[in-house]
């Protein structure tokens, strides 16, 4: 399923929600230029945990899907290891769990993405 994009209003919306964290930020931050970075890079990481969830999270799902693919990559059925694998999301939108994901290279990845048009 192709991940759903904003529309010209949407869009619209989001950056003016954007200009509104900013100017938080920077309030929040006075002339401090690393406490706003460092506030710029906190709420970076949180959204990011939002959509992937957190790195421990992730880390587990990647060894029950190892177990359940016996070790074997799920594009092309190749041994894989851990430390090199990628946690491929069949729907985006609908993260990182057991049935929506499969353990693949991070090779396979690239040339599944770029079947997909996203690189
Ligand atoms: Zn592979």
């Amino acid at each position: 399923m192709a991940n759903r994009n904003l529309n010209a209003e949407e869009l619209k919306q989001a950056h003016l929600l954007l200009d509104e964290i900013c100017g938080k930020l920077e309030i929040l931050s006075g002339d401090d230029l690393h406490l706003l970075f460092a506030y710029r890079r906190k709420i970076y990481k949180e959204l990011i945990y939002l959509e992937r969830g957190k790195p421990m999270q992730r880390r587990k799902l990647k060894i029950q899907k190892y177990d359940l693919q016996h070790g074997k990559c799920a594009h092309c059925s190749d041994d894989i290891a851990i430390q090199y694998s990628e946690l491929d999301r069949k729907n985006a939108a609908d993260g990182y769990t057991l049935e929506n994901t499969e353990l693949v290279h991070a090779k396979c990845h690239q040339a599944r993405q770029a079947a997909k048009g996203y690189t």
